[in-house]
């Protein structure tokens, strides 16, 4: 059998006979490692490597179940509490969950916390042992990367991605059906000139100040997001026609503000409201919404740029 090997036997007598080989083990493979007695739970034993994990010197730190309770988040507790029972009723399902503490500084730290239950010869579990490792760097490496993928690099706005999720989140969320809400597409009016006369660098300039430009002018609810290119999108929550024209003018009023290399800067806006009454239910609604927009932006660009149009219906072409 492959777990026989003679070199794992030989750890086993070293670690049962050698300290220094179990002390290795706790320190330099775990983030944490515990031994409970369930027979008197309070009782619970914590290496060093624990408490210095959560910014704690070890030395003020009782060996007490109530410690750790203390520190971890009290939604994780319950999770770990309930697999807790679960693996004491049935050895075969894992203790074994990722789970929040808090840091001596506040900071949460991520910990995947796994165990086994020492049982009696009647199967009863008196004892259990645990180990932690430390997910905290790998947690905020997800956190960066899924920022990242939501997010538009130049401008710090969301991306395309990002509003289409805001959206159905958005349409989820509603309070009733009848609940209004709204777009705004925002166009910079004969970009292409500012790239050609000043170069790209200073365009890109431009629209990371067209960009917080609208952040400023928009209100709670609001999500702006570019939407590509020179293109920038508005959720307006709740917002019917009149209350979308008022909250798209005044973006277009802070945009109109912006100056890059003394030259003001104008967009169009095309807005779009949706009334449950003229949408078509067989079409995705932001299609719908998006459409609509286009065509107020197409006429805001052709009848003199730097206004806005509101289109009301939902076109069904
Ligand atoms: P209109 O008023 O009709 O909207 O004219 P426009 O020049 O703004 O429209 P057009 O679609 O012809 O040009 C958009 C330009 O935006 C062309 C493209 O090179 C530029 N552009 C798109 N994305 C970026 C970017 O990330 N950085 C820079 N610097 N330019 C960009
Ligand atoms: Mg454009
Ligand atoms: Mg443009």
């Amino acid at each position: 059998m492959k777990d026989s090997h003679y070199l794992k036997n030989e750890i086993y007598g070293l670690i049962s006979s050698n300290p220094d080989i179990f002390e290795f083990l706790q320190n330099g493979s775990l983030d944490g490692l515990w031994y409970w007695d369930l027979e008197n739970p309070e009782n619970e034993w914590l290496n060093a490597r624990f408490w210095e994990l959560l910014g704690y010197d070890p030395e003020e730190k009782k060996h007490l179940a109530k410690e750790w309770q203390d520190l971890i988040d009290p939604e994780d507790l319950k999770i770990a509490t309930d697999n807790f029972n679960k693996h004491c009723a049935d050895p075969k399902h894992p203790y074994d969950q990722i789970v929040r503490y808090k840091h001596k500084n506040g900071n949460t730290i991520w910990v995947r916390c796994r165990g086994v239950a020492i049982r009696d010869e009647q199967g009863k579990p008196i004892r259990m042992l645990g180990a932690h490792n430390d997910l905290t760097q790998l947690k905020e490496l997800e956190e960066n990367l899924r920022q990242m993928a939501n997010t538009d690099a130049l401008t710090g706005l969301a991306n395309r991605r990002s509003f289409d999720n805001h959206f159905e989140w958005a349409l989820k969320n509603r309070q009733r059906n009848s609940e209004p809400l709204s777009i705004a597409i925002i166009d910079i009016d004969h970009f292409k000139n500012i790239n050609d006369a000043y170069g790209h660098q200073v365009g890109d300039s431009a629209l990371i100040a067209v960009a917080s430009a609208i952040k400023k002018a928009c209100r709670g609810n609001d999500y702006p997001a570019r939407w590509g290119g020179e293109e920038f999108i508005v959720l307006l929550h709740g917002a019917d026609a009149d209350q979308s024209l008022l909250a798209a003018e005044r973006i277009r009023e802070h945009i109109a503000k912006v100056n890059v290399v003394d030259k003001n800067i104008s967009a169009s806006v095309g807005v779009s409201t949706l009334l449950p009454s003229t949408a078509d239910e067989s079409k995705p609604l932001l299609d719908q919404l998006i459409s609509a927009a286009d065509k107020a932006l197409y006429t805001a660009k052709t009848s003199g740029r730097n206004r806005v149009v509101h289109n009301i219906h939902i076109s069904d072409d």
